[in-house]
């Protein structure tokens, strides 16, 4: 990955800028009027903030973990995480809610983290299915739990604002490892748990 990276020279801000000014003219407006001016600028920070997760680490996001859980070694689950992303196509958003789901091993992570792990991977050029695997994959490397399970589901805006036009239409995906994989009664507990809206929430 770090020989990749370096192989990468990203250009300067200014050349970002004028490929952002490029494609106000190529969609045929002027980019010297006034409303245009700052645009460049704007859509350059913008970036910065969508693909923050090029700079991120997730195997060190989860590297601190804690181990006196007294015992406990029933399913945790992290529900209704907020999800943006941007679909590596056609550079424009996915929206939607990431589900995250592990069995502990002799080792948990603060709750904040698994939501961060997400994030990292979600911002960046990304296709569902990829995203999906590559959260579930990083938390049983790192954590080595008996299972993990990722269930996403995403609104596309390529297929929702352009190409075939159909809002509304979610995908869902999700990655399933260890005794989620493995145990269906494992697997029926956590999709109850996904559904259950009971206890928190509302
Ligand atoms: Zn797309």
């Amino acid at each position: 990955m770090a020989k990749r990276k370096q192989s990468i020279a990203r250009p300067s801000r200014e050349e970002a800028e004028e490929a952002v000014r490029t494609l106000l003219r190529w969609s045929g407006d002027d980019p010297s009027r006034e409303g245009l001016l700052d645009t460049p600028r704007r859509v350059v920070k913008s970036y910065e903030e969508f693909f923050r997760g090029y700079n991120e680490d997730p195997v060190a996001i989860l590297s601190r973990t804690f181990e006196e859980t007294d015992g406990y070694d029933e399913m945790i689950l992290l529900r209704d995480i907020r999800l943006e992303s941007h679909c590596e196509h056609h550079m424009v958003p996915i929206t939607g809610k990431a589900h995250v789901a592990y069995l502990p091993g002799t080792r948990v992570v603060g709750i904040s983290k698994l939501a961060r792990v997400v994030d990292a991977y979600a911002k960046r050029f990304q296709i569902q299915e990829k995203l999906t695997a590559q959260i579930a994959n990083t938390i049983q490397d790192v954590l080595r739990p008996r299972g993990v399970a990722v269930v996403i589901e995403a609104n596309h805006q390529c297929i929702s604002t352009r190409g075939i036009h159909k809002p509304g239409v979610s995908m869902v995906t999700s990655h399933m490892l260890g005794e989620f994989r493995d145990n269906p009664s494992t697997r029926r507990e956590f999709l109850a748990m996904l559904q259950s809206r009971t206890c928190a929430a509302e």
